[in-house]
């Protein structure tokens, strides 16, 4: 058994970030305001060419925040791609609005524009019409921004971009994180860079921004006094935190290039294996940071080799893989909510496996994974 557990995505520092934590010492701004802060939400301006990043403590607060700007109300019906890490629906949850689920297409795996319109044009029958569409880069891969933006437009619906898993992708050259109404990013341990825990929100006005500042910061009005008129959040990111991201964006394209060279070696192994198939990009227009890559496995065409199967073979050498998020519609907490689709978000879960993918998996852990995976497909 390999001796060292190889993760799914595990942290891998740059180098710079003890540097910015220990200046956030030397300065004693050991708190959630700082230099580090306004330096972290710099990089991250100048990285996506547009936008206005608040830096928050996490991804969900982010999505929490970005619905209640885009002015989600308790009663209200709030459209979201079903398969999904729950943190995207959970908002929804929190500010007393419904969620509706929404099944995935074939090519990208994420938010499918016929579902999405059949539930708009439903709902809007119902007298519903749908406040906001948390749409979703799953495992960095874009979703399909034209076909989605034209149905919010023709709706006159705003878009929560969940780029949580996708910084660093882009579609015809420009940006995850950008194309929403409001963008988001999570900057948790295991995503493409992490702050230890952190997430950002992007918004296309200063003024938009700063309004999510303040609500982040306890809704706190101009007074010297603590005086509030609206109800507020402590979300803001720590300025120890921010410091880690700012060591974290020198390696930011490095750190994706290597996650890519991880996607390549997958196609390569499995390009010669029956029933197995790697997500990729649909073409050129898309950009993924190969955040982690995954793969179908048909088992009509293995022999009966399941996801499931590959899953356990590997666990049994100490290398973690993991199922397909599990769709919001058949999680417990979220099945009695409407959904709207076929069975292709299913059919993925039950098929589909994420495979080791850090920018830190040496030469030794990628053969051992193919060990693994020759030994079992050859049986
Ligand atoms: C990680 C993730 C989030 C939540 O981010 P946190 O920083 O963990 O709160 C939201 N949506 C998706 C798709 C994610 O993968």
């Amino acid at each position: 058994m390999h001796k060292n557990k190889i993760w799914l995505s595990a942290p891998h520092m740059g180098g710079s970030e003890l540097k910015y934590i220990q200046e956030a010492f030397d300065s004693n701004w050991i708190a959630p305001v700082g230099s580090n802060i306004d330096c972290f939400e710099h990089d991250l301006e100048k990285y996506l060419g547009s936008g206005h990043v608040a830096a928050l403590n996490s991804g969900t607060a982010a999505i929490h925040l970005g619905l209640i700007l885009l002015g989600v109300q308790a009663g209200d019906a709030v459209i979201c791609q079903s398969i999904t890490f729950s943190a995207s629906a959970n908002p929804i949850l929190y500010l007393g609005a419904t969620p509706v689920f929404i099944d995935s297409e074939p090519e990208t795996w994420n938010l499918c524009p016929i579902a999405l319109e059949e539930a708009i044009v439903d709902m809007m029958g119902k007298g519903k019409k749908p406040k906001a569409i948390i749409a979703v880069h799953l495992y960095g891969v874009p979703y399909k921004v034209d076909a989605i933006r034209a149905l919010a437009d023709k709706y006159s619906i705003p878009i929560l971009e969940d780029s949580a898993e996708a910084l660093g992708s882009s579609y015809k050259g420009q940006p995850c994180g950008t194309f929403g109404d409001i963008g988001i990013f999570s900057f948790n341990g295991s995503k493409i860079i992490t702050t230890s825990g952190g997430g950002a929100l992007v918004a296309h006005s200063k003024k938009l921004k700063e309004k999510a500042i303040f609500l982040a910061t306890q809704a706190r009005d101009a007074a010297p006094h603590y005086q509030h008129s609206e109800i507020g959040y402590n979300y803001r990111m720590s300025n120890i935190s921010a410091g880690i991201g700012r060591g974290q964006m020198e390696v930011l394209d490095y750190h994706i290039s290597l996650r890519r060279n991880v996607h390549e070696f997958y196609v390569g192994l499995f390009a010669a294996i029956e029933g197995v198939t790697v997500l990729k990009v649909p073409n050129a227009t898309y950009f993924s940071n190969c955040w982690l890559t995954t793969i179908l496995i048909n088992p009509l065409e293995t022999h009966g080799i399941t996801r499931e199967t590959l899953r356990l073979a590997l666990e049994a050498e100490n290398i973690e893989s993991r199922p397909l998020w599990k769709p919001m519609h058949l999680q417990p907490v979220f099945c009695n909510y409407p959904y709207y689709g076929n069975r292709i978000a299913e059919t993925l879960f039950n098929n589909g496996l994420c495979l080791p993918s850090g920018s830190n998996m040496t030469p030794e852990d990628c053969n051992c994974i193919k060990s693994v995976i020759l030994k079992l497909f050859k049986k």
